[in-house]
């Protein structure tokens, strides 16, 4: 056998003792999401015992260090670890901003120090992390924003505010962009601090949308202590550092298909809904539909997959993460239009008690947002405009 046929059967033979049957089905609701965190309430204890387990592996980051409590898979073992995982419809058993955002940046630029503090709890998921990135006039021109951070010695003082927090109100920490120098160029007097959500002057408030329930909150800062060690990389450079992230915001929000985790591909759902003739589907206009979605699924795939060989053979991702993040939103909106059209009526059910049905109108609504959150589509398309065709700015 070779090592990573070994490596399949280990992980195969590892996931059917400790993966619990509950947990090998997609999502229901966005209840069904473990995010973790010091008040997160588990849906259940297979939940629990699920997140538990994987993290003990290390396989909630799976190619980060092990001396940081990752898997420290190499690339090859990461991919069959992710096959095995959709194999068996498993749900990711811990959604976290500070893996799949911050936990980048602390590796790449962040001190001994920062990263044994908090990469350990990240990757157990007892900490759930926000993003303070966006103001109310700092969000396609981010490098416009205005929350002061001043240096008062031995810590520092943060003020302002920030909007579209993603669940600001259950965040436990928040890394966050400041403004340490206000005569500096824009993008040169940002720093890229992190504190404790609890800290006194951190407060939320809701932000309502028409929909009714809303995950954004609008966070403010009123003379916050911030800890002068919290830095990553140096103070007035942070700009680099919230590039960095982006980039891996990015490729995560192009792979959003992730809230869809656990489930068939869209082929196999149609054909199971709808029945076919000799394996194929009645609809032909339906079937063109999906072909062409999957063809498209897969390239992205393989080409996400090349860079990513790139990226281990030392190029860095940089402006390419915007091809991938426009791409990617662009299918998961097609993905979300081809399931509710699969569901036919079935579709406009708004809560659906123990089925799926329910949460499919609301993941379509959600995938609307792909093409906003982490940098605006038109704002992908002037960075590949710029920095990979060379188009004059
Ligand atoms: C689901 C979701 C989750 C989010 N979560 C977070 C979070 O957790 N933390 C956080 O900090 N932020 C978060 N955001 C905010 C997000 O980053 C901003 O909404 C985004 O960067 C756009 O900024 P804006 O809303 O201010 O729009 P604006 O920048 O005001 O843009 C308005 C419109 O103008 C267009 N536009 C602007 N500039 C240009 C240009 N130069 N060329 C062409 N078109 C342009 C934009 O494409 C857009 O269509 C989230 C947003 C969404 C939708």
């Amino acid at each position: 056998m070779t090592e990573s046929k070994e490596f399949r059967q280990e992980v195969r033979d590892w996931l059917a003792a400790n993966c619990p049957e509950s947990m090998r089905s997609p999502y229901r609701s966005e209840a069904d999401v473990c995010w973790g965190g010091r008040d997160f309430q588990f849906q259940s204890e297979d939940q629990r015992v699920w997140l538990e387990r994987m993290a003990a592996r290390g396989w909630t980051a799976p190619s980060w260090p092990k001396e940081y409590g990752g898997g420290g898979l190499g690339r090859i073992q990461a991919k069959i670890l992710k096959e095995e995982l959709a194999r068996i419809h498993a749900r990711p058993p811990l959604m976290s901003f500070g893996i799949s955002m911050l936990g980048p940046a602390l590796l790449k630029f962040g001190s001994e120090e920062l990263k044994q503090l908090h990469l350990p709890p990240a990757i157990r998921g007892e900490i759930r992390w926000a993003q303070g990135y966006s103001e109310p006039n700092a969000g396609s021109d981010l490098a416009s924003l205005q929350a002061r951070c001043e240096d008062m010695g031995d810590h520092f003082l943060v003020n302002g505010s920030k909007v579209w927090t993603s669940y600001g109100d259950l965040g436990d920490w928040m890394f966050c962009l400041v403004r340490t120098d206000s005569r500096a160029k824009k993008h040169e007097g940002i720093s890229f601090v992190m504190f404790d959500m609890a800290t006194a002057g951190v407060s939320t408030r809701p932000i309502g949308l028409i929909s009714g329930k809303s995950p954004f909150t609008e966070t403010f800062f009123e003379n916050v202590r911030v800890e002068k060690d919290q830095v990553i990389g140096e103070l007035n450079q942070g700009w680099t550092v919230a590039k960095y992230l982006l980039t891996h915001e990015r490729e995560m929000i192009a792979g959003s298909g992730a809230l869809s985790a656990g489930s068939k591909p869209v082929g196999k759902t149609a054909a199971h809904l709808l029945g076919t003739d000799n394996g194929t589907l009645h609809d032909t206009a339906l079937r063109a539909d999906i072909a062409r979605f999957e063809m498209d699924e897969r390239c992205l795939e393989l080409t996400i997959e090349r860079a990513r060989d790139e990226v281990k053979a030392g190029v860095s991702l940089g402006a390419v993460s915007s091809i991938f993040k426009y791409y990617g939103t662009e299918l998961n909106k097609r993905r979300q239009e081809l399931m509710m059209a699969i569901r036919g009526n079935d579709a406009l059910v708004w809560e659906g008690g123990d089925s799926r049905d329910g949460y499919l109108p609301k993941s379509w609504l959600r995938s609307k947002g792909n093409s906003i959150e982490g940098g605006t589509s038109e704002i992908q398309l002037n960075i590949v405009a710029k920095r990979i065709l060379g188009l004059p700015g």
